[in-house]
């Protein structure tokens, strides 16, 4: 985000001075910004309530039942805007309800950084930092995690009483609904310091933590490293976390990690491939085509897995998908209602043979994807065909 960006920020919060609320700038866009890294988003707490932020801003759309978080577009940037936390009148207070001291900082109208509980100081000793460590995570258990997220974004070392207090509630994770998990967990992921975040993770045992159906019911017997950088889709990340976590039992688990319909078929289908095959996965123009993307996922996890790396089965791969003539169904010349008109009297349930024979055909380069010649080739081939 650029400056421009943060210019709008900045008289965003003084409109709401204007009308009498001081608001503030907080969290993760003030820490990145003296970081000098992107800033994803800009949340604003303001001394308005709901029913004024509402008043002030017809248009702006509460984002959660529970609790009073609005979006509101302002010159054409979002801003995600909260009363002060439950309790809290003051900024001070809502800030110390936050939970790292670097994510406890404040922005005013004019720029000037609000900094209560020292977040400066850690982000400068680049320490993850609670100012009330017992409390921060008795309150909220899905900080543990949180903790190791920002571990893995920003490389920073968690304070020894941080450290004791987060595991000594650990059995506490269970209490914690599964999509807030799986939000911190997807994070960890991605970080650029993962292996150092992972590695904590995983000496702390804190999958034995979560809840019922997402811990490991015995230590995984894949041996492997946490160094996860050749590993570049957040798909890929994923599947070699749950091998690690679950092996064998990767793909049955993966149900209880609350992905999106659209996520969980294609992490499934990584990990089926890559557990399918011990040797290399036997690439065929037809297989490269079903997986579609997810393909080169696979021999990614796969070669992570096995602890090879060779760029040119990667090359090969991705090749053979710039290469594919359809990269569907859907991009068929033919469709059933091609097939009704051009065979007389066919049965429903031969229709979808003849399109399954004709995907082939032109998956394997065996007929081109155009309406005659493949109607022509169904003739021949596949009409007597049971
Ligand atoms: P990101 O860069 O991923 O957006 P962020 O620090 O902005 O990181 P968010 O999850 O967007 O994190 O939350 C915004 C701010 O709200 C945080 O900086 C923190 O001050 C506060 N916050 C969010 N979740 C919690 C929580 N579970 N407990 C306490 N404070 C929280
Ligand atoms: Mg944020």
């Amino acid at each position: 985000m650029d400056r421009e960006a943060w210019k709008i920020a900045q008289q965003f919060i003084s409109y709401f001075d204007e009308k009498g609320f001081a608001s503030y700038i907080v969290g993760g866009a003030v820490r990145d910004l003296l970081l000098e890294r992107e800033v994803k988003d800009f949340d604003v707490v303001t001394k308005a309530s709901e029913c004024e932020i509402e008043a002030l801003f017809p248009k702006a759309i509460r984002a959660s039942r529970r609790f009073p978080i609005y979006i509101v577009r302002w010159d054409d940037c979002l801003f995600e805007v909260t009363p002060f936390r439950k309790g809290a009148v003051t900024l001070i207070e809502d800030l110390s309800k936050r939970d790292f001291t670097m994510n406890s900082l404040a922005m005013d109208k004019n720029g000037e950084v609000i900094d209560p509980l020292h977040g400066l100081q850690d982000l400068e000793r680049q320490r993850i930092n609670a100012h009330d460590p017992e409390k921060v995570f008795t309150d909220d258990p899905l900080r543990i995690l949180r903790a190791f997220r920002f571990q893995s974004e920003f490389g920073y070392t968690i304070e020894k009483k941080t450290w004791k207090a987060m595991i000594q509630r650990l059995t506490k994770l269970q209490e914690v609904a599964k999509e807030r998990i799986h939000a911190e967990v997807g994070k960890l992921l991605l970080g650029e310091f993962h292996k150092t975040a992972l590695t904590h993770f995983e000496e702390a045992k804190v999958a034995s933590f979560l809840p019922e159906t997402m811990k490991t019911s015995s230590p995984s017997t894949i041996s492997t490293t946490w160094y996860l950088i050749r590993l570049r889709s957040e798909n890929t990340r994923w599947a070699a976390f749950l091998l690690r976590m679950y092996g064998n039992e990767a793909v049955a688990k993966t149900s209880a990690w609350r992905f999106s319909n659209d996520q969980k078929r294609n992490v499934q289908s990584i990990l089926k491939t890559v557990l399918t095959y011990s040797e290399e996965i036997p690439w065929g123009q037809y297989m490269i085509y079903k997986m579609g993307e997810a393909a080169l996922d696979a021999e990614a996890v796969h070669q992570w897995l096995h602890n090879k790396e060779n760029t040119n089965r990667i090359t090969d791969v991705t090749h053979a998908l710039s290469q594919l003539p359809i990269r569907s169904k859907r991009d068929m010349a033919v469709d059933g209602r091609d097939i009704i008109n051009h065979f007389d009297f066919i049965k429903k349930e031969k229709i979808g043979h003849l399109l399954d024979c004709a995907e082939k055909a032109v998956v394997h380069g065996i007929v081109k994807n155009e309406k005659t010649a493949l109607l022509k080739y169904l003739k021949e081939n596949c009409e007597h065909e049971k």
